[in-house]
């Protein structure tokens, strides 16, 4: 795998994961979605994935049990997965959205925006070689450009991400597969093609991004020092454990 950039270790990456979720569980940016939510979907699967899924918004089974993609495109998602030789857990499943818009309508562009940082975060997290984004709206929104699955289904593309390079593989949605049978049969022909995409790992990867090192001001050097009594508090890492933190 082509892969200069320095290596965070997983453990350290799955850590900052479920702090990022801490954090997705309680956001209210969108007020009408933090009204009207059951759960927070953050996502599941395996925190250290090389393959990683990227739908749409969580629907009413999702908000239910708060794990995407459990209703039917769910599962038709889980039998492609298994055609090709792979299970949920070996993957890693998000959304555009991590709660669900009432009635299942669209997702709005404020409510994109708003919650861009946690699937930018994910990715950053997880470092997976290939993407694959489930429809239009992860399509384009990670593309940051208009143009529509139905021409971009099936043509992989390096794409970077953040501080890394990635795959990016646009697929149908599955839902919209399932009542239309041409677009099943593309979709799973598209799903086909995945084992040699990620036989490739990694695309080559960017050049490490300089940071300046920090200059320390005297006070915050003596309050960076080991400290031998260990009289500081706890870190925030040690709260109660949270329901869906056995997700990934
Ligand atoms: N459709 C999606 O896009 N995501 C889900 O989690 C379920 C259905």
């Amino acid at each position: 795998m082509n892969d200069p950039q320095p290596q965070r270790p997983a453990s350290e990456r799955r850590e900052a994961l479920k702090e990022l979720y801490l954090k997705a569980r309680s956001c209210e940016r969108c007020p009408e979605l933090a009204a009207t939510r059951k759960t927070v979907v953050f996502g599941a699967g395996n925190a250290d994935a090389e393959l990683m899924f990227v739908g749409e918004a969580p629907g009413a089974s999702e908000d239910e049990q708060g794990v995407p993609f459990v209703g039917r495109a769910g599962k038709l998602l889980e039998t492609l997965l298994e055609e090709i030789g792979l299970s949920r857990s070996e993957v890693f499943i998000a959304n555009v959205l991590k709660c669900r818009p009432p009635g299942n309508r669209d997702p709005q562009p404020i409510e994109i925006s708003n919650c861009e940082d946690y699937l930018r975060g994910q990715v950053e997290l997880i470092e997976p070689s290939v993407i694959c984004t489930l429809g239009n709206f992860s399509t384009k929104l990670l593309r940051e450009d208009p143009t529509g699955i139905t021409r971009l289904h099936g043509r992989p593309e390096v794409l970077v991400l953040g501080s890394r390079a990635v795959r990016l593989y646009p697929i149908y949605h599955p839902a919209a597969a399932l009542y239309t049978p041409r677009m099943l049969e593309t979709l799973r022909e598209d799903f086909s093609r995945l084992p040699e995409l990620l036989a490739l790992g990694a695309p080559e990867q960017p050049p490490p991004i300089e940071t300046p090192s920090p200059v320390v001001a005297p006070a915050a050097a003596e309050a960076s020092r080991p400290d031998p009594g260990g009289q500081r508090p706890p870190s925030s890492g040690e709260g109660p454990p949270a329901d869906q933190l056995g997700l990934f």
